[in-house]
């Protein structure tokens, strides 16, 4: 038999529903403000099972009572590093009355599992802890390394795949797969975010005597009349892709003034706008180029 399907074998689908509704009925909702609604509980829980199965295990302080839980299997002197990883927050549940079933019970009726997390991604979690453990169990002789990542905070900032790649183990991946829900559609890639955040400053003045001040709003509506020029810009320059959209840039929220009460006889003292803008992974092509790209979509039913 070979180590596949050796490994494959030893895959428990029951095993595989228990844990993942285990991982559910630990709530992981991080509420800010409050030190007891971290993802500390569900990562203590993923620790203690890693260890029980032998792994070797880092955790990682991300923040206090947000650690960061990593299973290893293999050797990296012998070859790449893989990363299979997960995150051990959840959204909100928001109002349980209006949930059909309760959101930290994990019940399953008519072969599916009802909670909050269930699907993104109490189970994605528990399919690569699953993995990893069928790998070790066949005694299979990796010709690398394999990495299981619980990280933390993946629904707000991030922290946790933050600080992973700033460590010593996370400058050693040399791939992962991320273990989202995707419909059951593989993605093979995914475009980049940049967060903009553009302050204007101007000076104040009546709105009476607007010589007598700058408009910082009239500097930012000229900022955001350009957006679709950037869009078109970054379409030229970046690589077309199969499966992603194009690039974006969106717009989303402009502000002024930034500090204070807003007064429609006043010209503000600054403003502040935001922007979102997706990218492809991918370098630009040719640089200087004007040819532009025949960005298209992909085969992918939901585009990112
Ligand atoms: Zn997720």
């Amino acid at each position: 038999m070979s180590a596949l399907k050796s490994a494959l074998a030893r895959v428990d689908p029951d095993e595989l529903i228990a844990l993942t509704r285990e991982l559910i009925r630990i709530p992981s909702v991080v509420r800010p403000g409050d030190p007891g609604a971290t993802e500390a509980a569900v990562a203590a829980h993923v620790e203690e099972w890693f260890r029980q199965e032998g792994f070797d295990v880092e955790v990682q302080a991300v923040a206090p009572g947000r650690p960061n839980v990593l299973a290893m299997l293999g050797d990296r002197a012998v070859g790449p590093t893989l990363l299979l990883e997960g995150h051990t927050d959840v959204v909100t549940e928001g109002d349980p009355g209006q949930w059909s079933h309760p959101p930290f019970e994990a019940d399953v009726v008519d072969g599916r599992i009802y909670g909050r997390g269930a699907a993104d991604m109490k189970s994605g979690l528990a399919a690569a802890m699953i993995a990893a453990a069928a790998l070790k169990r066949s005694g299979a002789r990796l010709g690398g390394r394999l990495v299981v990542g619980a990280l933390v905070d993946e629904e707000a900032d991030m922290l946790g795949v933050k600080h992973l790649v700033q460590t010593p183990l996370g400058r050693e991946l040399t791939a992962a797969i991320i273990c989202e829900p995707e419909q059951n559609e593989l993605c093979l890639e995914q475009r980049g975010v940049v967060w903009a955040r553009v302050t204007a400053r101007g000076r104040m003045a009546h709105g009476a005597m607007p010589e007598a001040g700058v408009n910082p709003i009239v500097a930012l509506s000229a900022l955001v009349r350009e957006a679709p020029r950037l869009e078109r810009r970054l379409r030229m320059l970046c690589a077309r892709s199969r499966y992603l959209r194009p690039p974006t840039v969106t717009p989303t929220v402009m502000t002024a003034p930034v500090k204070g009460v807003p007064q429609s006889n006043v010209i503000p003292a600054s403003g502040a706008r935001r922007a979102r803008c997706r990218c492809s992974a991918r370098l630009p092509r040719r640089r200087g180029s004007t040819r532009p790209a025949r960005c298209r979509h992909g085969r992918r039913s939901r585009p990112r």
